[in-house]
């Protein structure tokens, strides 16, 4: 009798959060799957409803969360769905001209089954092409804001039938001294507009400008302020500030980094570094404001195509740099500013891939380091590499730039073209490497899980 009875369906509903319940249209549901995209990221989830409603929005979100589509996907609905007026309708402020390249190429990705057109605006390259782009019409401006008062200055843009504005890394584009400039555009922009803006942190002059712009926005917020990745491993090395060079060249050689970004403090560091990396037969070039826009283009290329081993970069050039699965990021000088680590860091740990972290810490960089522990609330961990014991002998001492030791056998130059595989973490020299990390898709990353949406 009981055989007859139909079992019982015992059936588990997991709520996940569709692309397909954000109210996008087919054409970008389209782009979205082809980027290999399966769910929405916190932000994405969202932001976008809010976007397509009308609303004006305050996100607290940090690069490396999904937000670049959180913005950019609602964003061309709104305006495929406008009129096809050929007039900037959309107007993205962005600190740094690789976060406006980066910005204009997510627009192309995401837009690519829209009429609508994108273009960007930034200083360091000849402002004849781009004057030749606005005139042909563009829906869509990236900009920083700089070179975007020069094209106002010369009256080759014409902001007035602007409907959307967004201000990404609005914490930044104000370290970076850029309110008056923001006051300014903010000042040529119609009443009548929708506003977004993202922010990692929410100091004080980022309140400020948003309350003095945004009408009702509506807040949302996926990560804790100043929360450093979490799968990021820290690690400080103690090490003489003279020997610093010596233990980045043996660290890179002896743990065959590939792709690794070192910051150092001034663009004078920078390029004495890369040459002195170059020199000792490690594949390194430096990336700073004094390189021309397409000189910076190039080594970023460079760095992204796996053709670099080693960039060098100060701060400021180093921001809004989406390098996917960087694995190791170098603090070569400690930052002055301690939230400058965290930003720093940001470049790894991405999309939820575990990274690493390293520092190398001088006697005087001490105080730096206590003030980075103190900001992210948690302990760094202090590994002395051997042979490099500050004060200790000299054994490496500046043969891993001009003579590589013979004892130890050489790492092969990587074949150029090859597709990186993951390198491994830091280890002490003689252990087994681990095994590989497992090649991760663009699957929803773990940097996204709902722990990190707690406030
Ligand atoms: P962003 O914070 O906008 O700089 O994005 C960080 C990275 O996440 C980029 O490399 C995107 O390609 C990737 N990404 C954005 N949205 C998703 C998603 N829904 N699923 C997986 N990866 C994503």
């Amino acid at each position: 009798m009981e055989a007859l009875l139909p079992r019982p369906i015992v059936q588990e509903i997991v709520i996940t959060p569709s692309f397909h319940t954000l109210g996008l249209s087919a054409d970008l549901l389209r782009a979205v799957a082809e980027q290999g995209y399966t769910v929405p990221t916190p932000i994405q989830a969202q932001a976008i409803p809010v976007v397509l409603s009308g609303r004006d929005l305050l996100a607290a979100a940090q690069t490396g969360t999904g937000k670049t589509a959180g913005f950019t996907l609602p964003m061309l609905q709104l305006l495929a769905n406008g009129s096809q007026s050929r007039h900037v309708r959309a107007l993205v402020l962005t600190p740094t001209r690789e976060l406006a390249a980066q910005v204009q190429e997510s627009m192309r990705t995401y837009g690519k089954h829209k009429p609508l057109r994108s273009t960007t605006i930034f200083g360091g390259v000849n402002i004849k092409p781009q004057i030749q782009e606005l005139r042909r019409g563009v829906d869509i401006v990236v900009a920083t804001p700089g070179r975007l008062l020069d094209h106002v200055q010369q009256k080759t843009i014409d902001l007035r039938h602007v409907e959307i504005l967004v201000l990404d890394e609005a914490d930044r584009m104000l370290d970076m001294g850029f309110i008056h400039d923001i006051r300014r555009i903010l000042g040529l922009l119609p009443k009548q507009r929708q506003n977004l803006l993202f922010s990692a942190t929410f100091p004080d002059e980022v309140r400020k400008l948003a309350a003095g712009f945004m009408r009702d926005a509506v807040t949302v917020e996926v990560a804790r302020r100043n929360t450093p990745a979490e799968l990021v491993a820290h690690v400080a090395h103690p090490v003489d500030g003279d020997r610093k060079r010596d233990l980045l060249a043996h660290l890179v050689k002896s743990n065959d980094w590939r792709q690794v970004l070192v910051f150092t403090k001034t663009k004078r560091g920078a390029n004495r570094l890369a040459e002195q990396l170059e020199r000792g037969g490690i594949d390194a070039d430096a990336i700073h404001g004094n390189k021309s826009q397409p000189q910076r283009t190039r080594v970023l290329k460079r760095f992204k195509d796996n053709q670099l081993q080693v960039l060098v970069a100060t701060d400021i050039a180093a921001r809004g740099l989406d390098i996917e699965e960087l694995p190791h990021v170098v603090n070569f000088d400690l930052p002055h500013v301690a939230e400058d680590y965290v930003h720093r860091i940001g470049r790894t740990g991405r999309a939820g891939l575990s990274g690493e972290a390293v520092s190398l810490v001088s006697a005087e960089d001490r105080p730096l380091l206590t003030a980075i522990e103190k900001l992210m609330n948690r302990k760094v961990e202090l590994r002395v590499v051997a042979g490099f014991e500050p004060g200790g002998p000299r054994m490496h001492r500046s043969t891993e730039t001009k003579n590589p030791p013979q004892q130890r056998p050489q790492q092969p130059q990587r074949p150029r073209h090859v597709p990186r595989q993951p390198g491994p973490m830091i280890r002490p020299t003689g252990t087994p490497a681990p095994a590989p990390r497992p090649k991760q898709g663009k699957q929803t990353p773990a940097l996204f899980t709902p722990r990190r949406l707690a406030a």
